[in-house]
């Protein structure tokens, strides 16, 4: 069949008028949108540039907008793909474009993944039955187009937010029963820009053309954290603060004290005293605060036996 490739020529800067060159090929309908691109930059234009590996689905590496949908291309053929005998290509839309269609993949997913350590740490443990590796085994099968980041809304608004390819990754280590880093690792995903920044929309799952489910991953992985007692974003001393004094509140009262959360959270009753001075005051002012002692709630204890059973339950588990 004969198409037209319109690919989008420039370099690093985008805008919306992006201008787009036509290249004319013959092709057969299954033919690869990859394929074809290789076709153009052998037998016309040795100046086009893309990225592109294996061509067999396996890298991830040849991640584009087609007709302004983000595929892998090499799994697209141009039959399906073709509008009126037409392809638009265009670079992805979050990773910094290098040139034409090219994209940075350096600093769009790789510095990501590679801010968690990438690769099993050995524990000691030799050998692992299938059934304890299946929980990673959907999770390897990623390739790493990182099309989910492209659907995530989170880098939508920002782009260091780690996202849930390299999340994905991280999974994959702290749930292998090999892997000896499991606790670092899981703290390390929950600091800024980690697990906890998910807004869990499910756009990621949606967009994987690999069926790796990488949103549910990243709840496993906050499920994970929660049951190895990880306080998550505590490289933040105020953050942590508030933690313990969260917890401590719950657990003694049955509720939130929200004067002393405040208090404890910037540094205690001197500092964070006189910190919430302010506020505590113009709070008085206008009968949103009381200087009566905080009550506990109805069944407060009941609230107190389940921290000890959380505790109990967890230390089992780390
Ligand atoms: S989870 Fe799916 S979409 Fe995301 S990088 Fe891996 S294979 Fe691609």
């Amino acid at each position: 069949m004969e198409l037209t490739l319109n690919v989008r020529r420039g370099g690093t800067r985008r805008s919306a008028d992006d201008s787009h060159q036509a290249y004319h090929v013959d092709v057969e309908p299954e033919t690869s949108v990859f394929e074809a691109l290789v076709k153009v930059r052998e037998e016309q234009d040795g100046t086009l540039a893309f990225r592109g590996n294996c061509g067999v689905g396996f890298c991830g590496d040849c991640t584009m907008l087609v007709n302004g949908r983000q595929e892998v291309v090499c799994l697209m053929p141009v039959g399906k793909a073709q509008k009126d005998d037409e392809i638009k290509i265009d670079p992805i839309p979050y990773a910094p474009t290098v040139k034409d269609v090219m994209y940075d993949a350096k600093r769009f997913i790789w510095d990501k993944v590679n801010s968690f350590s990438p690769g099993v740490v050995f524990n000691g443990v030799e050998q692992v039955t299938e059934e304890e590796l299946s929980p990673v085994r959907r999770a390897m099968r990623c390739t790493m187009c990182g099309i989910c980041d492209q659907g995530c809304t989170v880098i939508d608004v920002n782009l260091d937010f780690k996202g849930p390819a390299a999340l994905n990754k991280v999974f994959r280590y702290v749930f292998d029963p090999r892997d000896g880093r499991a606790k670092e690792r899981v703290v390390e995903a929950g600091e800024t820009n980690g697990v906890w920044d998910c807004v869990h929309c499910w756009e990621a799952s949606d967009h994987c053309p690999f069926d790796i489910d990488p949103t549910h991953r990243i709840m496993e992985l906050r499920d994970r954290s929660v049951r190895l007692g990880v306080k998550s974003g505590t490289g933040n001393r105020q953050a942590a603060r508030h933690y313990n004094a969260f917890e401590r509140s719950v657990e003694h009262h049955g509720w939130l004290d929200e004067r002393n959360v405040a208090i404890q959270s910037y540094g205690g009753l001197i500092r964070g005293g006189l910190k919430m001075m302010p506020t505590g005051l113009a709070a008085l002012r206008r009968g949103k605060a009381n200087l009566l002692p905080h009550r506990k709630r109805p069944g407060a204890s009941a609230i107190k036996a389940l921290f000890a059973r959380y505790r109990e339950v967890t230390r089992t588990e780390r």
